[in-house]
């Protein structure tokens, strides 16, 4: 606001605000929190402006779930560079205030139990790419989850692609490994179609059970370069293996903060996770959101909630049986799907029947 003209003078005589206009509106302090008297109009324009403001260390914790325990560091970024509405401002916080609030999101119980700190990985001869789709990173991962009902171990799997350049993601889970081929080949048109090129590299490593032939073949018939990395040898492939490490410890976080049990929710949070990360991450190479650097318009979360908490789904009149049948159902809220960027429930009455992968 500072750079629009606005100003705060604050002495023992009191505190106001000056607008761009020169109208000055007084303010008084309560705690640690100013407050606008006489706010009209000028409250309207700071709405207009965008930026939720932090105000306390509580308003940092719950931006911290809300964007799904990300780090601190990372929050940071996103709060500094003010590039996706909906995430708070973070410029009227005491240093006093944000250390607090550091302490409280770095040892975040959720965070402790699904994260685990792991050393950098060395990212020297890495092709990232000079421009958004040129160089796409590949990798899958498995995850071992338990049938309640019958005690048994099974594994389904994931997809993870990042774009090199603007660390745009997608991901793509699947129940059986055969079907992460046609989801390789569906990240490569995707990706063609948000950036209008198709890609010169693809930097897979898909584990040695991995029939890669159609893959293979696809890249061939369009001239695609495919660099398959050795498997374990994970500075090869830096970008995927890091994006498969914050996925699962997001994961991890958000099912434990939650309650929500993993066989239900381990494919709702990751595609929350990649959600969120493709709309708050800022890339240190673009100073930017993958999401704008991707489709140029600034990305917003205005409409995000906390993963797992309780939300009420409207009926449309059509839907309701009677007139006096309730307006509104109760359910959960599962996050926001990356592939069809909505919000995802849970019904408590039908449970999660008719799921898409
Ligand atoms: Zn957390």
């Amino acid at each position: 606001m500072r750079r629009g003209g606005w100003e705060l003078h604050s002495s023992k005589n009191g505190t106001y605000l000056l607008t761009p206009s020169g109208k000055r509106v007084n303010a008084s302090t309560r705690g640690r929190l100013t407050i606008l008297d006489d706010a009209g109009p000028e409250r309207a324009f700071a709405l207009q402006m965008g930026r939720v403001m932090s105000t306390s260390v509580e308003d940092i914790v719950a931006l911290h779930h809300r964007v799904g325990h990300a780090s601190w560091r990372r929050m940071m970024n996103m709060c500094r560079a003010g590039a996706t509405a909906g995430v708070d401002s973070i410029e009227n916080m005491s240093a006093a205030d944000l250390r607090e609030a550091e302490a409280r999101v770095t040892s975040c119980e959720a965070c402790l139990c699904g994260k685990q700190p792991r050393k950098a990985l060395g990212r020297r001869g890495l092709d990232k790419g000079t421009t958004p789709g040129e160089v796409l990173h590949m990798d899958t991962f498995y995850v071992t989850l338990r049938d309640e009902a019958t005690n048994r171990k099974y594994t389904q799997y994931c997809l993870i692609a990042t774009d090199g350049f603007t660390k745009y993601r997608w991901i793509a889970p699947s129940p059986s490994m055969k079907g992460i081929q046609d989801e390789i080949i569906d990240v490569m048109r995707k990706s063609n179609t948000l950036t209008g090129r198709k890609p010169r590299l693809i930097i897979a490593d898909l584990g040695s059970e991995f029939d890669n032939k159609k893959v293979i073949d696809y890249c061939r018939s369009k001239g695609i370069e495919y660099q398959a990395s050795p498997p374990r040898a994970k500075e090869l492939n830096g970008v995927a293996e890091k994006s498969v490490d914050v996925t699962k410890n997001h994961v991890r976080a958000m099912l434990h903060a939650a309650g929500v049990p993993e066989q239900l929710g381990w494919v709702r949070a990751a595609l929350h996770h990649i959600f969120l990360w493709n709309r708050t991450y800022i890339n240190s190479a673009t100073g930017k959101t993958p999401y704008e650097s991707a489709t140029k318009r600034e990305p917003s979360i205005m409409n995000v909630g906390v993963f797992g908490c309780d939300a009420f789904l409207h009926k449309d009149r059509s839907q309701r049986d009677t007139t006096f049948s309730p307006k509104a159902e109760p359910c959960v809220y599962l996050g926001h799907d990356s592939r069809t960027n909505s919000p995802v429930v849970y019904m408590m009455h039908t449970g999660p029947n008719g799921w898409s992968w």
